[in-house]
């Protein structure tokens, strides 16, 4: 019940004009952590502080960043175009640091999956390229941020959200996010990974059939981004999300435009952007972005090539 009434409350509080209002409401699903740092076993987390460390990087442009206790789990946003990346790498830094990755556009696509109340009416919204209301993005991440909370998770890097300056002034009003890792790639390359995107129906594994080669002109350097391809088990499972047809990724990516790309001026005057331009695929991008951070990948050998 406690559940039920928390959740509708920060539902309820996001439907009104008044930011504060919805902060106060999402603050109950959103705290402030103060817990020890936990890290998997392939990273060298144990020497890792988000204090100094990231604070260290002066290359990333990062200013003064308000930093919490220190010690405890990050609380990391991930910004980006539509196939930029976010999931991939926003899922591997949750590997390595071990918190979990929480991506809004999964939690979405598994309300569309259930057929509940909220299906039909999410389903014309998403395939259409178009934003879901903050009230019931806010909604869903209540419920995922409970159900964690539970199991006793702690930190967190989102992926997706926020999205809007709104969703953006909500988070900022309940908890400090420590760094916005804000990924960019070449604007050629976007709409090509997003229709070269497929999914495993059976293991949810995410590939790309998408190989990118972008020639070097007017100064500026060519581009390779070589191809992620499925495993031989999952070949003959795989599928495309409805919404990554041509039209609707045109749409989406005007869309960040106009309504997500205020939100990387939002932190960037907070000094908590780190602006990181993808040099290509995941074995030259995944080592540049673990130097940006501070942070080393004992099992980088291994997962880079995937
Ligand atoms: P993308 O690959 O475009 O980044 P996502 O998988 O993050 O897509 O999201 C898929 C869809 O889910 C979005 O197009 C949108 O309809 C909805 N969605 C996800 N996150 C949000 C959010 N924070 N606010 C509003 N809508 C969202």
């Amino acid at each position: 019940m406690a559940v039920f009434s928390r959740c509708s409350r920060a539902a309820t509080a996001a439907r009104t004009p008044n930011a504060a209002a919805s902060a106060a409401a999402f603050s109950y699903l959103i705290r402030p952590l103060s817990h020890s740092f936990s890290s998997s076993s392939s990273c060298s987390s144990s020497t890792f502080d988000p204090e100094i460390d990231i604070g260290r990087n002066k290359s990333a442009g990062l200013g003064t960043l308000k930093r919490e206790p220190k010690g405890r789990n990050v609380q990391w946003v991930f910004l980006g175009c539509p196939g930029v990346g976010k999931g991939t790498y926003a899922s591997r830094l949750s590997n390595l640091v071990g918190v979990p990755h929480i991506a809004t556009g999964d939690l979405v696509r598994d309300e569309l999956a259930s057929s509940g109340p909220l299906s039909s009416q999410l389903k014309e919204i998403v395939n259409q390229g178009k934003l879901v209301s903050d009230e019931i993005i806010i909604d869903l991440l209540s419920k995922r941020l409970e159900k964690g909370e539970a199991k006793g998770e702690m930190g967190f890097i989102l992926d997706g959200f926020p999205r809007t300056v709104r969703q953006a002034e909500i988070l900022e009003g309940v908890t400090d996010i420590d760094l916005v890792i804000n990924l960019k790639l070449r604007e050629e390359a976007l709409l090509a990974k997003c229709l070269g995107r497929r999914i495993c129906s059976e293991c949810g594994g995410n590939y790309n059939l998408a190989s990118i080669d972008i020639k070097a002109e007017n100064g500026r350097p060519g581009m390779h981004m070589g191809s992620l391809p499925p495993p031989p088990e999952c070949a003959s499972k795989l599928i495309t999300r409805p919404d990554d047809t041509e039209e609707v990724v045109k749409n989406r990516l005007r869309i960040y435009q106009s309504t997500t790309r205020p939100v990387e001026d939002f932190y960037r005057i907070r000094g908590k952007l780190l602006e990181f331009d993808l040099p290509g695929g995941i074995p030259e991008s995944w080592s540049k972005l673990l130097r940006a951070l501070n942070l080393e990948d004992h099992g980088n050998k291994h997962t880079a090539a995937a």
